[in-house]
């Protein structure tokens, strides 16, 4: 059986992370998951992230227990069921956290950080927290859906960026030190550079990580980035993948179709959809979702506007043609046969299938889509039974559409 062996390795760093947040030895600061994260560790805080925890209660399937609690403290059961099984969670004092990693509960915040590049739902999320605690908290909110992004609007988030100063060195008592901020970079850019070839190996026709490997392995990236611990974890677990494509072992060496996975990942079903798609000779290679931790721009020389450009430019936050083009690319890059677009229920923020896009992105590929509905935590939304048909008969039709070709 094909295993990545680093995940021990993995997972005794997310232990040891979770674990430091209750420590006592630094303050926290709560950050979104494309927040500016460098920023706060140059202050010395050690940063934790509620999506994370949302990603936890999803794929713990606890988040099905929770989200009524938020429901009925007045959240909308169509809202974004990370924040409705935050917040549930919290309100029931009930956390995986707590049986996977020993912790006492939430981590307590002492700043909360947001950035609406994402939505402008972690914005009404991380405040229910802030109030929660009366805690100080601090957001940008930089343009959203722009094609290119120009010097105009770094501007704008540089300010913004610079306006956290004086709340962060009035909470962690230290004093902005650009050398600090620079190091983080550095660092910051290291891993996710490291993270974007991990991601890359997978261009290999027997691909050594699938996207549901990388919704695990992209742990470090998301929480521990601008750390010396982030970039040890990718430059080992890069090591194991280029060993594994140079001796052609792969995690599904039979794979007849290869798929490219848009939107978010399911959580409570990933071994699920891992075995299906196994099953019927699919490789799921790769996916927007992992991609989103890849910020090439980052550059240590120019912090401020390498980190503006590098949160603004991502993804999710780009205008149609920009986000066709990249998925192009991606298609030529991993040879990719089909595209699956998880329709999100309760992110309408990263589900692109919902304005005519996958149309329009045949027209000009050629790559055949599938849509499949159902929701990153909430599992009400997602039919396990007429999903399995639709994915299954999707790849019948690409391996047909090859045998034809
Ligand atoms: S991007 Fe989607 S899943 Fe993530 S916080 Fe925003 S609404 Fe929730």
């Amino acid at each position: 059986m094909y295993v990545i062996k680093s995940t021990d390795k993995m997972k005794a760093i997310m232990g040891e992370y979770f674990r430091s947040l209750e420590s006592g030895s630094k303050k926290v600061a709560w950050c979104t998951s494309v927040g500016p994260a460098e920023l706060l560790r140059s202050f010395g805080f050690e940063v934790y992230f509620p999506e994370n925890h949302g990603a936890l209660l999803g794929a713990t399937r606890t988040a099905m227990d929770v989200i009524p609690e938020a429901i009925k403290s007045g959240y909308s059961g169509h809202v974004c069921s990370y924040t409705t099984a935050d917040i549930g969670s919290y309100l029931r004092g009930d956390t995986p956290l707590k049986k996977h990693y020993g912790m006492k509960g939430h981590p307590k915040p002492d700043l909360i950080a947001y950035n609406t590049n994402q939505c402008r739902e972690v914005q009404d999320w991380f405040y229910f927290f802030a109030n929660e605690f009366n805690c100080p908290i601090v957001g940008i909110t930089p343009p959203r859906y722009i094609e290119e992004v120009t010097q105009n609007e770094v501007n704008l988030v540089v300010d913004q960026f610079k306006a956290m100063i004086p709340v962060c060195e009035m909470v962690s008592g230290q004093k902005f030190s650009e050398d600090n901020f620079k190091e983080t970079v550095r660092l910051s850019k290291e891993a996710t550079l490291l993270w974007q070839k991990v991601l890359k190996t997978s261009t290999a026709m027997n691909a050594p990580i699938s996207f549901f490997d990388g919704t695990i392995h992209m742990g470090p990236i998301v929480v521990l980035r601008g750390t010396q611990i982030a970039k040890d974890y990718y430059t080992e677990l890069l090591a194991e993948l280029e060993d594994n494509v140079k001796n052609n072992r792969g995690f599904l060496p039979q794979a007849r179709t290869r798929i490219f996975w848009e939107g978010m990942p399911i959580w409570g079903k990933l071994r699920m959809l891992s075995d299906l798609f196994a099953s019927n000779g699919a490789a799921v290679v790769a996916s927007t979702y992992c991609s989103s931790w890849v910020f090439d721009k980052f550059d240590e020389n120019d912090p401020w506007n390498s980190t503006a450009r590098a949160y603004t430019e991502i993804f999710i936050n780009r205008g149609e043609k920009a986000k066709m083009k990249m998925l192009s690319e991606w298609f030529n890059e991993y040879h990719i046969d089909g595209i699956i677009y998880h329709d999100s229920k309760t992110c309408f923020n990263n589900s692109n299938a919902k304005f005519g896009m996958p149309q329009r992105l045949k027209s000009l590929t050629g790559v055949p889509a599938l849509v499949i509905e159902g929701d990153l935590c909430d599992l009400r939304f997602f039919s396990e039974g007429q999903s399995i048909t639709k994915i299954e008969t999707f790849i019948e039709q690409l391996e047909e559409n090859k045998v034809e070709q």
